[in-house]
C-alpha cells in the first residue's frame, strides 16, 4: 500500500470506528457486533504502529468509552476508569503474563474474574452512606446517575462499616430482564435494544428513574477505587472485604497461581458461560498484589496490571477477494467466496459459502466488500454481513455465468430450485466430485485417497467412474506426482479391504439422488442385497419406515437406468461386496441407534445445534447426556474450544467426536 492509501484507510476507519463507538456509547444502539468493532479497531491498531505518524489525535486507540450526556451534571473521577487491553488467545495470555513478569522483575498470581457485559460505574460512600454514583464516560468525567443507580435494589445505600470509599462495578441487565423487556417493547411495536448490555446502560441513563426502577438491573462490585483509613494487601481479600462491607461481589472470581491457572480458568468459561443468567464477554485477569499493581502502573488508556480476555468470536470480518464457482457431484453451481485468511473460532478460513446466486442479491455482496462470516460446526463459514458503510467504490458486481465452467454447457435453473445446475451427466466437474464422494468417509472410506489423490487419477485419466478405483494398478501409480512405492502399496492395500464393506457404505457411495447414510443404512438393512434392492418396488421401498416417496421414486430411477446395471455388474465382478453384513434388523428403535445404553458428555459450543437440542435427540436414540467425564463416559462430543472435559476425555482414553461427527449420527447431514 502506498503512504497515501495507507492515510485514507487510517482516516476511514477512524471515522467509522468513532461513529460505531458513538453509537455504541452515547445512543446505547450498536451498528455493528462487538466482534466487527474489536476487528476493524485491530486492524486501525496494527495500521497505526507500522505508521505512528499518521495516528489521528481522535483516534478511538487512545480513547476510553464514550463521552457523558449533557443532560446529566458531570461527575469527575477521583481516579480514572479505564479500559481494559485484551488478549484473544493462549499465547496473548503467556504474552501478558511476560510482561507482567518483567515489569515485576518476579512472578505474579492473578485474579479471574468474569467479565460481566454491562457498565461499569463508580459508587462513593462517605461514612458508609452512599452519596454519589457515576458513569465512567470518557474515563476522566462521567454522568451523576446517582437517582438512577439508587434503584438496583443490591446496591446497598448504607454499609456495614462507616468507611469513606469508591468501589467500582459492573451494572448489568440479567437475560430474564432482557428477554422480558424486549418483548415487551416488541408487543407495543418499539425499537428493541440489541444485547443486555445496551439495555442496561440505555436504563441507567433515562432522566426518570422509574424508568431504571422497572429494568430489573442488578449489579457486581469488582474493585476498590479509594479507601480512606484500612490498608489492603491484594485484589482478592479488597473483594472479601467489599462483601463484607455489604456490596454484591460475583461467586466465581478465582485467585490463580500461575498464567497456566488463568488459561485454565478462561477456557472453563467457554463452556459454562451459556449457563449463566446474565452476559459474559470474556474474563478480567487481574495482578493480585495491589503493591505489584503500583509497580505495573498505567498506559493512557488501560492499567499494565490487568487485561481482559476476549472469548473467540464465532463472527469475525474480513475482505472478499473473489468469488468462485465449484460444481457439485449433482451439478449444483456454488458460489464460494474467496477470503483474506482470518482466524475464526480458532481456525484459519479463506472460503465462506454464498449459496446461490439470489443469496448472493439478497446480500448484496461485491467483490472487494469486507463481510462478517460465521463459522457453523466443521462445515464452510457463512457470510452473515456486508459493511456497506466500509465500501470505497471500487467494489465490483458479481454476474453468474450461463455456461458451466467445466464442461461450457448451459446452466439450468430447475424449476421450484434456487440453484443453477449444469445437467451434463458426463461433466467432468461432477464425475470428479462423484468419485471424491464415493471414497468419502461415509462412503466407502478409502484411506489415503481423499480430494488431491482423486483429482491427480482423474486428470491423469486413470479413473473415469468408481469401478476403475478397483483397477488402479501399481506401475501406473508409480508414475504419479508424491506417490512412492511405500504409499502405492498402502493406497493399494486400503482398496483392497474395502471391497468387504457392508452394503451400505456402497449404496452411500454410489450417490443415489436424496440417499443419505441414514437412508442407505436403511436400506441397506432392509432389502440386505444391491439386487433385492434393485428389484424393488415403489411400495416396497415406500413400505420401509423413514423413506418417502420422493427417495422412493430417485431410488427407483437410479436403478432403471443401463448404465448403473453396468456399473453394478462391473463391481461385482471387481468383487465388491454386495450384501448387508452389520447388526440384523431388529426393532424399530435399535435401528442404527449407536447412542442406545451410551453415556455422553457435551462440551465446547456447537454451532448447528444448541446443548439442549443435542440432548434431547441424544436421548431420544437411547442415549444418556451427562454434565461430567468420567471412567463410566462413552463418548466426549468436542466442539469449538473445548477445555478441560476434552483434556480429562483424552486422558481416560474415551471416545472423542467433533460435531459434524455428532450431526452425521443423529442423520442431520450426510
Ligand atoms: P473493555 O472491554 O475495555 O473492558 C473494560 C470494562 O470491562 C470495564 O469498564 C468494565 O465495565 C468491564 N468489566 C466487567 N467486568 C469486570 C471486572 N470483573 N473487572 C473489571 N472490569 C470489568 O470495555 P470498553 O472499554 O467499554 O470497550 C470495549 C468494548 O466495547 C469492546 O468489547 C468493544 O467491542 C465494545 N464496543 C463495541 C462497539 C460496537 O459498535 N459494537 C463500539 C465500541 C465499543
Amino acid at each position: 500500500m502506498s503512504n497515501d492509501q495507507v492515510r485514507k484507510q487510517i482516516d476511514q476507519l477512524t471515522d467509522q470506528l468513532n461513529d460505531y463507538a458513538h453509537h455504541y456509547y452515547v445512543l446505547d444502539q450498536p451498528k455493528v457486533t462487538d466482534a466487527e468493532y474489536d476487528q476493524l479497531l485491530r486492524e486501525l491498531i496494527d495500521l497505526e504502529e507500522k505508521h505512528p505518524d499518521m495516528k489521528r489525535e481522535d483516534s478511538p486507540s487512545e480513547r476510553v468509552g464514550g463521552v457523558a450526556l449533557d443532560h446529566f451534571s458531570k461527575v469527575q473521577h477521583d481516579v480514572p476508569m479505564l479500559s481494559l487491553s485484551n488478549a484473544f488467545d493462549d499465547s496473548e495470555l503467556r504474552d501478558f503474563d511476560r510482561r507482567v513478569q518483567q515489569g515485576l522483575g518476579h512472578e505474579a498470581t492473578y485474579s479471574c474474574e468474569l467479565k460481566i457485559d454491562g457498565l461499569a460505574v463508580t459508587l462513593k460512600y462517605d461514612n458508609g452512606r452512599f452519596v454519589q454514583g457515576a458513569t465512567r464516560g470518557d474515563g476522566s468525567t462521567g454522568e451523576d446517575i446517582t437517582s438512577n443507580l439508587k434503584t438496583i435494589a443490591s446496591i446497598p445505600l448504607k454499609l456495614n462499616e462507616t468507611v469513606t470509599i469508591d468501589v467500582r462495578g459492573e451494572a448489568f441487565m440479567p437475560k430474564s430482564s432482557f428477554n422480558r423487556l424486549n418483548k415487551a417493547k416488541e408487543a407495543n411495536d418499539e425499537a428493541l435494544f440489541a444485547n443486555p448490555r445496551n439495555a442496561a446502560a440505555g436504563s441507567l441513563r433515562q432522566l426518570d428513574p422509574k424508568i431504571a426502577a422497572k429494568r430489573q438491573l442488578d449489579i457486581f462490585i469488582y474493585s476498590v477505587g479509594q479507601l480512606e483509613g484500612k490498608e489492603l494487601t491484594s485484589h482478592h481479600e479488597s473483594l472479601e472485604y467489599v462483601s463484607k462491607l455489604g456490596f454484591k461481589i460475583n461467586d466465581q472470581a478465582k485467585h490463580c497461581k500461575n498464567i497456566e491457572d488463568v488459561i485454565e480458568f478462561c477456557e472453563g468459561w467457554l463452556e459454562k458461560r451459556a449457563d449463566l443468567p446474565y452476559e459474559i464477554d470474556g474474563i478480567v485477569i487481574k495482578v493480585d498484589r495491589l503493591e505489584d499493581q503500583r509497580t505495573l502502573g498505567f498506559t493512557a488508556k488501560s492499567p499494565r496490571w490487568a487485561t481482559a480476555f476476549k472469548f473467540p468470536a464465532e463472527e469475525v470480518v474480513t475482505t472478499l477477494r473473489d468469488i468462485e464457482l465449484s460444481i457439485g457431484r449433482t451439478g449444483v453451481v456454488t458460489p464460494t467466496a474467496i477470503l483474506d485468511p482470518v482466524s475464526v473460532a480458532g481456525t484459519t478460513v479463506q472460503r465462506a459459502s454464498l449459496h446461490n446466486e439470489d443469496l448472493i442479491r439478497e446480500q448484496d455482496v461485491k467483490i472487494g466488500d469486507k463481510i462478517t462470516i460465521k463459522k457453523a460446526g466443521d462445515i464452510i463459514p457463512k457470510v452473515v454481513n456486508v459493511l456497506t458503510d466500509q465500501r470505497t467504490g471500487e467494489e465490483k458486481d458479481f454476474h453468474m455465468p450461463t455456461e458451466c465452467p467445466e464442461c461450457n454447457s448451459e446452466l439450468v435453473r430447475i424449476e421450484g430450485e434456487v440453484a443453477l445446475r449444469c445437467v451434463n451427466p458426463k461433466c467432468p466437474a461432477q464425475i470428479r466430485e462423484g468419485l471424491i464422494h464415493f471414497v468419502s468417509r461415509n462412503a466407502m472410506n478409502i484411506d489415503g485417497l481423499g480430494e488431491r489423490v482423486i483429482t491427480q487419477l482423474f486428470e491423469h485419466e486413470l479413473v473415469e467412474d468408481v469401478a476403475d478405483i478397483y483397477r488402479l494398478e501399481k506401475d501406473e501409480l508409480l508414475k504419479l506426482e508424491r506417490m512412492g512405492e511405500k504409499s502405492v502399496d498402502n493406497l493399494l492395500k486400503a482398496i483392497e479391504v474395502t471391497k468387504t464393506n457392508s452394503l451400505e457404505k456402497l449404496l452411500f457411495g454410489l450417490g443415489i439422488r436424496y440417499v443419505g447414510s441414514k437412508a442407505a443404512k436403511t436400506l441397506a438393512m432392509n432389502f440386505e442385497t444391491m439386487d433385492q434392492l434393485k428389484e424393488a418396488s415403489i411400495d416396497q421401498l415406500e413400505a420401509v419406515d423413514e423413506i418417502g416417496t420422493k427417495m422412493a421414486h430417485a431410488i427407483a430411477t437410479y436403478f432403471d437406468k443401463e448404465e448403473v446395471h453396468l456399473l453394478l455388474e462391473e463391481l461385482d465382478e471387481l468383487g465388491i461386496n454386495m450384501t448387508y453384513t452389520g447388526p440384523k434388523l431388529q426393532s424399530a428403535e435399535e435401528i442404527d441407534s449407536i447412542f442406545a445404553g451410551k453415556t455422553i458428555v457435551l462440551t465446547g459450543s456447537m454451532e448447528e445445534l444448541s446443548r439442549k437440542e443435542a440432548k434431547e435427540k441424544i436421548e431420544l436414540l437411547g442415549g444418556k447426556v451427562t454434565g461430567s467425564v468420567t471412567a463410566n463416559t462413552d463418548i466426549v462430543v468436542a466442539g469449538e474450544r473445548a477445555g478441560s472435559k476434552l483434556k480429562k476425555a483424552n486422558e481416560l482414553q474415551i471416545e472423542v467426536w467433533d460435531e459434524a461427527k455428532l450431526l452425521t449420527e443423529l442423520g442431520l447431514i450426510s
